[in-house]
């Protein structure tokens, strides 16, 4: 054979394997092998209202895109230790938005670095201006998230501030996913209903403005923290914004395809005793389950 032919041939077999490797890995995640590890449900019983209030086939397939997200997105500390904890709150973040879209996977991101806490414009924990929580990179930080490990924490310990910094940061990714981070997620809002959400964000915002809002004022700076700061309030306090605003309840009812008002209930109402059916649906003793893993 000719060398030139040889050469040829070589490259063009090379660049289809490139390509098809390209497309695989982005279109498709890898799939968990393991079960999921007992702990790591005992960690969402405790940690993760959301998990806690789901039923026990929910539970399952929740169980199952925590284990995905992690198999194919790094969780890294940096200058900070970073345990299953932080890795399955980071996990419950981005699952939460889109639960109820099953064949959802993130192509926009491949690693979350957790820093101890908030930081500045130049990633310094320790500069001036270091009081962001959380940010979506782009630039030589495409498809990196950071996140304030202490922010990722109180995000989910504080059940009523109506804040959590990483489910607001993965609201700007699944805004992103569409091609722009504008305040309207494409993907999950169809065409018709793009125009009345956009008015109903100029009248919430305005209400900010004027003081007559219980929305963090943050969201007011413009639409795109809007809705990020209005998701927060929706997956953390649902009922309460069903309550106060009504029709932006039902705005992201629809955009997230979620009725949370209905099944939500905080964790002081929920109690379980040592001899209940442990509620992560093993079917074994809470006491023998779950609540051994926790030492109660
Ligand atoms: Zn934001
Ligand atoms: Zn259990």
């Amino acid at each position: 054979m000719d060398a030139t032919v040889f050469v040829l041939i070589t490259s063009l077999i090379l660049l289809v394997y490139l390509v098809f490797r390209r497309k695989k890995s982005n279109l498709q995640w890898n799939a968990p092998v393991i079960p999921f590890p007992q702990e790591h449900k005992a960690i969402l019983l405790k940690h993760v209202l959301y998990y806690t209030n789901l039923n026990s086939e929910k539970k399952k397939r929740f169980e199952f895109k925590i284990q995905e997200f992690l198999e194919n997105c790094r969780v890294t500390g940096v200058d900070t230790d970073v345990f299953d904890l932080e890795r399955i709150l980071v996990a419950s973040s981005a699952i939460i938005p889109i639960f109820n879209f099953p064949d959802w996977q993130y192509t926009n991101i491949d690693e979350v670095l957790v820093y101890p806490t908030s930081f500045n414009e130049r990633y310094e924990t320790a500069g001036e201006w270091n009081n962001i929580l959380g940010m979506v990179g782009n630039g030589p930080m495409e498809g990196k998230m950071i996140l304030s490990k202490q922010a990722l924490h109180n995000g989910f310990d504080n059940e009523s501030d109506k804040k959590n910094t990483a489910i607001h940061e993965f609201i700007h990714l699944i805004d992103k996913t569409d091609g722009t981070i504008d305040g309207i997620p494409s993907l999950l809002l169809e065409q018709p209903y793009t125009l009345p959400w956009l008015d109903l964000v100029h009248k919430k915002i305005s209400d900010i403005y004027q003081n007559k809002s219980d929305i963090n004022p943050y969201g007011a700076t413009n639409k795109v923290e809007f809705f990020a700061v209005v998701s927060e309030y929706f997956f953390e306090r649902p009922k309460q914004l069903k309550h106060k605003h009504p029709e932006l309840y039902k705005n992201l009812e629809l955009i997230f395809k979620q009725n949370l008002a209905e099944s939500h209930k905080n964790k002081s109402s929920i109690e379980i005793n040592r001899n209940d059916p442990c509620p992560c649906g093993s079917g074994k003793k809470y006491k023998k389950c779950c609540g051994k893993v926790l030492n109660i």
